[in-house]
């Protein structure tokens, strides 16, 4: 059965208050074996008055109680003072009887800072009295007398239950409201956990505790937002990641569809009609071939791509001068690019700079790049080249000033499938992988390809690699 937290606190109080009570009557037993004890030690309880009592007061020996710091005053009939030794609690020889009363009745109080034993010797008709400054006073006593009348006794129990029953209830209500309050503040802010917690395996991954604290529960809160916003930032990238997914299967199906559709009608046109002319022939042919090329281009660039996404994936990297390289490259690129009428800018430094590069995959970047360029710029473009080294990374960039890449796409230029033409079936027959491909590629070599927000025309791309 579930045991609530108040009743914990209560049962907590009961047993504290139950054990006051113990260790109250605990104090007041040794209370009074300690005022058994001093009433041993005490010098006033040692030389009480009858100790050096006789019937001739010239006989008294005073001198024990003097010594120990008392005195010993004896005044006869007369009130005079007709002894005193030690400390003079009168001040004078001779009082009157009202004087003496006076002093009878002052010395009975509580409050004096002496205690005064005070005897009278009927035979010698003279008072003793023995004086010691008060120590300390403990004064507690449960007397009974045996002499009072029968019924008070009953009377003087019935009063005390009552008391302690008062006493008792009194205790058990303060107990409830203090557990009462006490598991408030525990449970308050579980409860809000758990309406945290509730709501998150709901689902709802927003979810937050405010418990406006300052103890340990406000780390328990800490770490439960955090473990929310933590949950909530992997939900939303597994969500990112579901998206890309589906649109990737949409997109592969979309670029497939367009060229299988035409190989199939074209093979279908040459089976029904064998007749159709050599030259007609030679037509279907030549589109088949073309459109298989193009398909067959795709699904080599994806079956890469995901290849490059597997955990075995890895490059064969070798200590590379990338001037060297960059520089090679760059001549291969030459021919294409007079061909189709581009102009060109290469500034390579004569200096080594060294990378571990897999300079296969590397030129892939490039002739990625440089078929993009050619592909999407019209005649006349400059395509410019330069290698240069800042914060120990070789940095390649790779500029044109042709058509560019709009702003809103420059996020996500670099995503499988995502072109600026929107053309699927365009006569560039880019399948929307290269720059993926290539970016990865890049990445796999610890750096990283970007496009550039330059402000000048066209497309700014940057290669960073790792210099050794
Ligand atoms: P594709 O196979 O379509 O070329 P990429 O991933 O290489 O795929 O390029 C993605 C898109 O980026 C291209 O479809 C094109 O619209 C745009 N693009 C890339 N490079 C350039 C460039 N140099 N100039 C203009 N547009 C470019």
């Amino acid at each position: 059965m579930k045991k609530k937290i108040a009743h914990q606190f209560f049962t907590n109080y009961l047993v504290v208050f139950a054990l006051v009570i113990i260790s109250t009557f605990l104090a007041f037993a040794l209370l009074s074996f300690a005022s058994k004890l001093a009433s041993n030690v005490f010098a006033k309880n040692k030389y009480p008055a009858s100790s050096i009592m006789k019937d001739d007061y010239k006989q008294i020996d005073t001198s024990q109680v003097v010594q120990n710091g008392g005195s010993v005053q004896v005044v006869d009939r007369e009130y005079r003072v007709v002894v005193s030794e030690g400390k003079d609690v009168f001040s004078k020889k001779q009082l009157n009887a009202s004087e003496f009363t006076e002093f009878l009745v002052w010395s009975k109080h509580k409050s004096t800072p002496f205690n005064h034993d005070i005897i009278y010797n009927p035979k010698g008709e003279f008072w003793l009295i023995v004086t010691f400054p008060a120590s300390i006073r403990i004064d507690f006593s449960f007397i009974m007398n045996t002499d009072a009348a029968e019924g008070d006794f009953g009377k003087a129990v019935l009063i005390l239950i009552g008391v302690v029953i008062v006493y008792l209830l009194v205790m058990a209500v303060l107990s409830i409201i203090y557990a009462k309050i006490t598991a408030l503040q525990i449970t308050v802010p579980l409860r809000k956990l758990c309406d945290g917690t509730r709501l998150l395996r709901e689902g709802d991954y927003s979810a937050r505790v405010d418990l406006r604290l300052d103890n340990e529960f406000a780390e328990l809160q800490d770490t439960f937002n955090d473990m929310a916003s933590r949950i909530e930032h992997e939900i939303t990238l597994r969500k990112k990641a579901e998206e890309d997914r589906r649109r990737l299967i949409l997109d592969i199906s979309h670029d497939l569809k367009n060229p299988m559709a035409s190989i199939q009608g074209y093979a279908e046109l040459l089976c029904q009609k064998p007749d159709i002319g050599e030259q007609a022939c030679r037509e279907y042919l030549k589109i088949i071939h073309q459109n298989s090329l193009r398909a067959n281009r795709l699904l080599t660039e994806l079956f890469e791509l995901s290849r490059m996404d597997s955990p075995e994936f890895s490059i064969k990297k070798e200590k590379t001068d990338l001037s060297e390289t960059l520089r090679q490259l760059c001549g291969e690129l030459v021919p294409q690019l007079e061909q189709a009428g581009f102009k060109y800018e290469f500034d390579i430094p004569e200096k080594s700079v060294f990378v571990m590069l897999d300079k296969d995959r590397f030129s892939r970047i490039i002739h990625n790049l440089a078929g993009n360029a050619l592909k999407y710029n019209p005649e006349g473009t400059i395509v410019s080249v330069a290698l240069s080294v800042m914060d120990r990374q070789a940095v390649i960039d790779f500029d044109d000033d042709g058509i560019g890449i709009p702003a809103h796409l420059a996020q996500d230029i670099f995503k499988p499938f995502v072109r600026a033409d929107y053309s699927r079936n365009s006569e560039t027959g880019g399948s929307g992988l290269g720059l993926s491909i290539a970016r990865k590629i890049a990445q796999a070599h610890s750096g990283d390809l970007i496009l550039r927000e330059t402000g000048k025309k066209g497309c700014n791309f940057r290669i960073t690699i790792p210099l050794i």
